[in-house]
Order: C-alpha cells, then sequence, then structure tokens
C-alpha cells in the first residue's frame, strides 16, 4: 500500500468507534489481523467501551490483544495525550474516572454549539451526536456536523475557522494534566506511556519530570515521527529508563490515508518488554 509498506508484528495504538475511529472494534481487528499485526492494543480516546468486543474479536481471529487507552490530557497550553496499557478490559475505577470526563465532554459540546449559534451557525447538538455512534462528542465530531452543514471545505478547515485554539468558537477542554492521567492508569494496574511527543514537541526534561508520578513508557514510532525524531525519541526513552512504544494511531480506511494499522509500531520481540510490565506488578 501506499507510502508505508512494512507491517509491524505489534500496533500499540488504534482508534474505533467507541472514540473517533472509522471502524467497530471487531472490524479494526480483522483489519489489523488481515494486514500482518500478531499483537492489536486498542487504545480509543477517553473511553473502555470498545475492548471487550476487540478482545473478544481478537481471540476469535487468532491474534494477541492488550486493552489499552489514550486520555487527552492540557499541560502548559499544550495537549499532550498519555496512552495507557492495562492489565484487563475490566478496570470499573479509571471507567467511572472517564465517565465523569465524557459528562464533561457533552457540557463543552453544549457550549461550543452555544458559541457557534451565537455566530449565526445553525447548529445543533444532536446534528454533532450524529457523527459520534455513541462515543463522548470531541471537536472532530463538531468539524464533521460543520462540515455536513456546509459550514466547513474540511475538518481542518471548520478548525481553522471556528473550533481550533485562537477561533470564535474555541472552548477549552476540561481541565485534566498528564499527571492526572498517569495517576489514574496507575491506579488501575497499567503502564502510562507519552503519545507521540514530537506533537507537542516534549524536551526530555519536560518527559524525565513526569517519571516520579509514575510515567512508564515514551511512544517512540508514530506516524507524525519522522526518522529524525524517532532516533531522538528512541536516545531518549533509553536515557530514561522508560519502555519504548510505537503504533499506527489507526482512524479508519479514509482517515489520513496511508497509516495502515501496523504501519508503525514493534516487533513481537519489542513489545515483549512492554508485557512483561504487568508481571512486574505495574
Ligand atoms: P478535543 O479533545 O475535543 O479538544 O479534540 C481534539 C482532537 O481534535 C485532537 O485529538 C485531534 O484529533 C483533533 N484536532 C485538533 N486540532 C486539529 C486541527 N487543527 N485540525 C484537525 N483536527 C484537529
Ligand atoms: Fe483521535
Ligand atoms: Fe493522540
Ligand atoms: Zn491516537
Amino acid at each position: 500500500m501506499k507510502p508505508y509498506s512494512v507491517c509491524y508484528e505489534a500496533d500499540l495504538h488504534t482508534h474505533t468507534i467507541a472514540s473517533d475511529g472509522e471502524l467497530t472494534p471487531a472490524e479494526l481487528v480483522r483489519c489489523a489481523a488481515g494486514r500482518g499485526v500478531r499483537l492489536l492494543a486498542v487504545t480509543d480516546h477517553d473511553t473502555l467501551s470498545g475492548l471487550p468486543e476487540a478482545q473478544e474479536a481478537a481471540a476469535a481471529a487468532g491474534i494477541e490483544f492488550l486493552p489499552g487507552l489514550e486520555i487527552n490530557t492540557s499541560w502548559r497550553g499544550r495537549e499532550i495525550h498519555v496512552l495507557g496499557y492495562l492489565p484487563s478490559v475490566f478496570s470499573p475505577l479509571l471507567a467511572e474516572r472517564l465517565a465523569d470526563v465524557r459528562v464533561k465532554r457533552f457540557e463543552r459540546m453544549q457550549r461550543i454549539v452555544d458559541k457557534l449559534n451565537s455566530l449565526g451557525i445553525a447548529l445543533r447538538p444532536e446534528d454533532v451526536l450524529r457523527e459520534t455512534a455513541g462515543a463522548a462528542p470531541g471537536r472532530p465530531h463538531i468539524a464533521k456536523a460543520l462540515c455536513r452543514g456546509g459550514y466547513g471545505a474540511s475538518v481542518a478547515d471548520a478548525f481553522r475557522h471556528w473550533l481550533g485554539q485562537g477561533a470564535p468558537a474555541f472552548v477549552p477542554r476540561y481541565p485534566l494534566t498528564p499527571e492526572d492521567a498517569v495517576a489514574w492508569i496507575r491506579e488501575a494496574g497499567g503502564i502510562p506511556v507519552i503519545a507521540h511527543p514530537g506533537d507537542a514537541d516534549l524536551t526530555a526534561a519536560e518527559i524525565a519530570a513526569w517519571a516520579p508520578g509514575g510515567l512508564r513508557g515514551l511512544e517512540t514510532r508514530h506516524p507524525h515521527h519522522d526518522e529524525a525524531q524517532t532516533a531522538k525519541y528512541t536516545r531518549w526513552a533509553d536515557e530514561l529508563g522508560l519502555i519504548r512504544t510505537g503504533g499506527s494511531d489507526f482512524h479508519g480506511p479514509g482517515v489520513r490515508p496511508g497509516t495502515e494499522p501496523g504501519c508503525r509500531g514493534l516487533s513481537l520481540a519489542e513489545a515483549e518488554i512492554l508485557r512483561r510490565g504487568f508481571a512486574g506488578g505495574a
């Protein structure tokens, strides 16, 4: 297939319709297995709701499954995503904390819609919810609803004109820090990992400062990282004693074409270090 022909055996970063992906958990698993992925982590934003279906589908497809999630946080005006790998799909306390985050997402969506309405845009909350397939609403869903209503040529365009930082209908997210996310994942017995550090242009010192709070890993291989960044983050992970992870951040066949499951990831041998983290009592 297009830019990435390689398929890693372990893809530790993927999304489904449980958050902002296009495929159901079962469809994602079949797609990944069909491409040659042998170990798949499903890491939806701020929810565990897709995990049971994915786990079942992985068993049926004969591939290994690692339950996960990706928690969106804010820090010093930047957006930081924290991946978590969990010992079980069933993490009641974490699920409860995430449910609270989702309630806050609905409240924020209403505030964004109010702002858009005051700007003369006839968008209703139900128009946004039509885009979510039951997931908690995020700005990408609002952007899609805006496009469908003729208020944007593309999701990127909708962010530029209405939803992005500095745009007229921007509403900041609930205050959740990377430290909170790391603590929640640790509390669930999981392994917290900083996702795509290149997106927020994090420094080694900034990443190191989260280690005492329980950070265990750094996502070194990600489609947003070029070769130099991958090499840099690999070096930092080794220097800081963090587990290296990687994944495609696949959101569906129509999203960021070319970033198919397995286009970024780890070999099974590399992933063994991560899986052993559970045995070691994370
Ligand atoms: P939210 O969590 O609701 O604030 O939405 C954040 C998500 O919106 C990110 O994870 C990105 O997937 C997406 N996003 C953020 N900025 C942009 C942008 N400028 N263009 C397109 N998508 C964006
Ligand atoms: Fe996403
Ligand atoms: Fe992310
Ligand atoms: Zn992601």
